[in-house]
Formats: C-alpha cells, structure tokens, sequence
C-alpha cells in the first residue's frame, strides 16, 4: 500500500476532518498517531481495522511542552513522524471590540503557534530520512475573512505565511510542505455555528443552508473524507514538486 512503512501524526484526530483524515491514511497503510480531546479510543479503535499500528497521545497543542512530549512518544514509540498533518483547531466568533483577549490567545495558541512547534519538531528527522510531508489545514479563512473571526482569520493567514516558509526552507529536500484551504466542513466546529443561529430562532435546515448560500456557490458540504484523499495526493510521488500550495477545497467560495 502507498503509505506502508510511514507514520503519520495527524493532530486534532478524534473527530471531524482530522478523524476523516487518518482513516484516509490508515486505509493506505500509514501507522497513526492520533492526538485530540474526543473519544480517541473509537477512532483509535475504527483505525486498527485497516491493520496498521494506531497510538494517541494526549498533548494540549496550545502549551508547547505538551507538544515536546508528543514528539518525545512519537519517537519512542513509532520512531519519527513521516506525515504531518496540522489539524488541530478552535473557533470564537465575536466582534474584534469585545473579543475576549483570553480567547484570542487561545485560538492563536492552537491555531498557529502549535503549527510552528510541530513543524520545527517534525523537520529534523524527515530531513535526516529525506522524505516528509508537512500538510497544514488552513482554511479559506487564509485568505479572506469574515465577520467576527478575528483570531481565526489573523490565525489562518499566518499558517498559509508559515507554509511558504517552510516550503522554501525545504524546497531541495524530500521534505514538502504545503496548505488544504476548506471551506465549510460539517463538523463539531461548524455545528457549533449553526447551532448558535438556531439559538436565535432559525430553524435548524434553514440555519445550515443558510450558512452555505452566504458563502459557498456549491452549496455543498466539503467532507472530511474529501480532504483525506487530497492529502493522501499530497504524499504520493505525483505531489513531490507541488511546494507551498494553499490549495482550495471550498465548493466555490473563493472563486467569487
Ligand atoms: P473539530 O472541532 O471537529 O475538531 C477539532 C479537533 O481538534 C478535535 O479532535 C479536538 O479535540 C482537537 N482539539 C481542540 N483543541 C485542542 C487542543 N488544544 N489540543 C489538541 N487538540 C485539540 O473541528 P474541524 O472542523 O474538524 O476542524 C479541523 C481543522 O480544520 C481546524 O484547523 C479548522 O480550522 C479547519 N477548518 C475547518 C473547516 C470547517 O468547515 N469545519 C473549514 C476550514 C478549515
């Protein structure tokens, strides 16, 4: 199988696009590191169905000591990280005047900083092994942005900066990086949207097409199996020389 003989740590993994990411992976052959707040035991347990050895390790990736040990239980236990995936994300929608600075922190902790940690963390082994792939889950909030997501908007254009970097530093190597830029994904992350304009009166259908026809021309989810196979092209042979990509999967959005 293509991915046999790799490990792949996919952050943010025990639900919505992390979770649809690693079963894409697992069912080609990589070993999975899952990492995340959810019930990691049934994706860890849904994972293993496909053969391949499944760990989990719990780091906040908002405190970078956290992220050390997740590195230090990769290595120990699966020998290095081949696939980065940088999943692991939050939300806060509010106005930038009354964004609550706590939140700000929170979001750019998790959103950004964590990619940077994971990613200094990951390169110097896939360097050694000349082969890596850094694939960082951005967002079409990397390129524009929306009424009251700040953080998440500062956040996201950060990480589609911090790609190119890291595409250009790795560029003669084995090693690409490069960024998934979704649209709306129906997961926890944007139910919690939608739930919070069924809590001021929308009818649930409503609110989620609604949600859609503001922004996106196919007025269709994105799916997190979708997003799988899209990373699993960015670690084939085929994607060796696409580097510091932002590459939409958004039904349309930016397009307009
Ligand atoms: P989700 O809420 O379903 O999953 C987020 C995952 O991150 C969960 O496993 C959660 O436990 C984990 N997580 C949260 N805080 C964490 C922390 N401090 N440390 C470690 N793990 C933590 O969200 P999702 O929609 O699957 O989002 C995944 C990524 O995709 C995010 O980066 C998000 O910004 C991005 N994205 C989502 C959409 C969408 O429409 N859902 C669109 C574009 C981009």
């Amino acid at each position: 199988m293509a991915l046999s003989g790799k490990t792949a740590l996919v952050t943010g993994s025990t639900s919505g696009i992390g979770l649809g990411i690693a079963e894409v992976l697992a069912r080609n052959g990589a070993d999975l590191i899952l990492n995340g707040f959810g019930d990691w035991q049934t994706a860890a347990e849904q994972l293993s169905r496909h053969g391949g050895r499944v760990g989990y390790h719990a780091a906040d990736l908002s405190a970078p000591a956290q992220i050390e040990d997740l590195f230090n239980y990769a290595r120990r236990e699966f020998g290095r990280v081949d696939i980065l995936v940088n999943n692991a994300g939050i939300q806060h929608v509010a106005p930038v005047e009354n964004f609550p600075t706590e939140r700000w922190d929170s979001v750019l902790a998790l959103n950004l900083s964590a990619v940077f940690h994971c990613t200094r963390l990951a390169l110097p082994e896939m360097r050694a092994h000349n082969w890596g792939r850094i694939v960082n889950i951005a967002s079409v909030h990397g390129s524009v942005g929306s009424l009251g997501k700040a953080a998440y908007v500062a956040a996201k254009h950060g990480v589609l900066g911090l790609t190119k970097v890291v595409a250009l530093e790795t560029a003669q190597s084995g090693v690409t990086c490069n960024a998934l830029c979704p649209g709306w994904v129906l997961t926890p992350l944007v139910q919690q949207q939608i739930d919070a304009r069924v809590a001021a009166g929308e009818p649930p259908d409503a609110a989620r097409m609604a949600l859609l026809a503001e922004k996106q021309p196919s007025q269709a989810f994105v799916t997190p199996q979708q997003l799988g196979e899209l990373t699993l092209f960015l670690c084939s042979q085929a994607a060796e020389q696409v580097r510091g990509a932002a590459w939409n999967i958004d039904g349309g959005w930016l397009a307009q």
